[in-house]
């Protein structure tokens, strides 16, 4: 069989069997480290409010915050906590100290409409939530309420006494879910991924100990990453662990804005920013970026859509001096599943990467199934990085985890893909239905059953529309019933009233049938050729 495998040292991580949670583990590395985490290291600055957070008073308040939840909630592991806070000073620490309990976290997004929110919680469950006070309301009532983070109750969940020594540990197994986390996978609708605190650890584990060095050049710049992604999504969730495991200073930006940002980046000298596509566009096009000192950024790493190769092109000509990593990973893999690192692989700039660590992959003919070689494209399928698959699968939807999770470990990625011989990987097309917004995710089946539900509307399909700003937007081709005259317009306003922003509907087509097989399944690649035919003859 024609596997590929990481090319990159194996690193040591706990056998499985002994009780670990995610949180347990980031705190050994953290002090193992050489960040003097006793003293005042800066975790958090959070600019607009002002606040910051040192590591000593992160791990104070993990303690605290993790013993008083379970001595005043008695939450227990296999409890999942609802998330639905915008960054904060408080977000990474509250994920910790429920990971630690062995509590599973289900972070969403605050933008989200009534319908997304109700369906994530039918999903996973939650027994409790955690709020702010302009969140709060969207919430329904949950057996154990929901927590206000910017209440001084909260504040004082978080500085309670330390636990005593002598309180009984929590003991969480790595096979227990660590984190819940929302995709729509390779069709439907959204589903929610269960991430365990063994496939956190296992990740980790390589991105800690096969890391870039600090510049040798400027060893006295220390790193520091400013953070525009949302933590709820897999890419902002993964990479605020994994700086917390390396002792960096994070700088959160509540929301985004484009010109805060490159003061930030000034102000804090920024070394390093996680981003997605979207994002260097922009960076291309600004002259903004001029008016800022932006000398102290090393590097951009960037995922969660496609990268074009002449944005990127363009963006080496403009920063020379900063390099970008890219990295490749899904919601199911729990984070990067290949990336580039050091000078060599980041020049590499058509790939997405070689392999992360303990990661195994196959490229298969999505006709026949069988095993590809270097550079014949098919669909990736990706194992690790623990023995048992990626993911713990969707929960409680064991029908799309069989789906897409096989028996053996192996994932199916929905991405038409081909390795090089030098083992790394380029992303060809998108073979699954999925349609990235800004790297946000829109199943199209979601709009889908939104439009069908329409009076006016007979039938209705969703698809990718290409897009330079935001890489695709949703196009919807709609069948009208007959003597319905709805309008392009009123089609897009009345989605845009029942699904959070990143999802509204931008573009609309009428036609007199949506093309199907004989199955019924929508034939999508007929439309987005139709689409764009349509495109190229106006
Ligand atoms: P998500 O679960 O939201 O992270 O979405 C995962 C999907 O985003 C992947 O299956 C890819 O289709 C796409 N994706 C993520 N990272 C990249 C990348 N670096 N280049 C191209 N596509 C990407």
């Amino acid at each position: 069989t024609k596997t590929f495998h990481s090319l990159r040292p194996r690193t040591p991580f706990p056998p499985p069997h002994q009780p670990l949670s995610i949180t347990h583990f980031v705190l050994s590395l953290l002090q193992s480290s050489t960040v003097p985490t006793t003293t005042t290291t800066t975790y958090l600055n959070i600019p607009s409010t002002g606040q910051s957070l040192t590591y000593s008073q992160a791990i104070d308040h993990i303690h605290s915050l993790s013993s008083s939840l379970k001595n005043h909630y008695s939450l227990n592991s296999k409890d999942v906590a609802f998330i639905l806070c915008p960054p904060s000073l408080h977000v990474p620490v509250l994920y910790l100290s429920l990971m630690h309990l062995g509590v599973t976290i289900s972070p969403a997004n605050p933008l989200s409409s009534d319908s997304e929110l109700t369906h994530q919680i039918q999903l996973c469950k939650p027994k409790i939530a955690f709020a702010t006070s302009q969140t709060a309301h969207k919430l329904p009532s949950l057996p154990l309420g929901t927590i206000l983070i910017d209440s001084p109750e909260f504040t004082s969940l978080l500085t309670q006494p330390k636990p005593q020594a002598s309180q009984p540990r929590v003991e969480v197994s790595q096979s227990d879910v660590a984190a819940i986390l929302y995709s729509s996978g390779t069709t439907g609708r959204v589903k929610g991924v269960g991430l365990t605190h063994r496939n956190l650890i296992a990740l980790i584990s390589g991105f800690h100990h096969n890391r870039e060095e600090p510049d040798p050049n400027q060893p006295e710049q220390p790193p520091v990453s400013l953070f525009i992604l949302p933590l709820f999504h897999v890419f902002g969730f993964f990479m605020s662990i994994n700086a917390f495991s390396r002792g960096e200073t994070l700088v959160l930006m509540e929301r985004f804005d484009f010109v805060q940002m490159l003061k930030y980046v000034e102000k804090y000298r920024v070394t390093y920013m996680p981003v997605s596509p979207p994002l260097i566009v922009a960076l291309v096009k600004s002259d903004l970026t001029e008016k800022y000192d932006l000398s102290s950024l090393r590097s951009l790493g960037c995922g969660g859509a496609p990268l074009g190769k002449e944005v990127a092109d363009k963006f080496k000509e403009k920063f020379p001096h900063v390099e970008i990593a890219q990295g490749y990973g899904l919601t199911e893999t729990g984070g990067g599943a290949t990336r580039t690192i050091g000078p060599e692989e980041t020049s590499q700039l058509a790939s997405v990467g070689r392999l992360s660590e303990n990661m195994e992959a196959k490229i298969v003919d999505p006709e026949t199934g069988e095993g590809l070689g270097p550079g014949q494209r098919g669909e990736l399928w990706l194992r690790g990085p623990t023995s048992n698959g990626v993911s713990a699968g969707y929960v409680g939807d064991e029908k799309a985890t069989a789906e897409s999770l096989l028996p053996d470990g192996w994932l199916k990625t929905g991405d038409l893909c081909y390795f090089d011989s030098d083992g790394f990987l380029y992303i060809v097309d998108r073979l699954k239905e999925l349609i990235k917004y800004k790297a946000f995710q829109v199943p199209p089946a979601e709009l889908e059953k939104l439009l069908q539900s329409n009076h006016e509307i007979a039938d209705a399909a969703v698809i990718p529309y290409p897009d330079e700003e935001a890489g695709q937007i949703p196009m919807a081709y709609v069948v009208r019933k007959p003597g319905s005259n709805i309008t392009e317009a009123e089609i897009m306003d009345s989605i845009a009233k029942q699904v959070a922003p990143y999802k509204k509907i931008r573009r609309v087509a009428f036609i007199s049938a949506i093309p199907k097989s004989p199955a019924g399944k929508i034939l999508r690649r007929d439309l987005v050729n139709h689409a764009l035919s349509g495109a190229s003859s106006k």
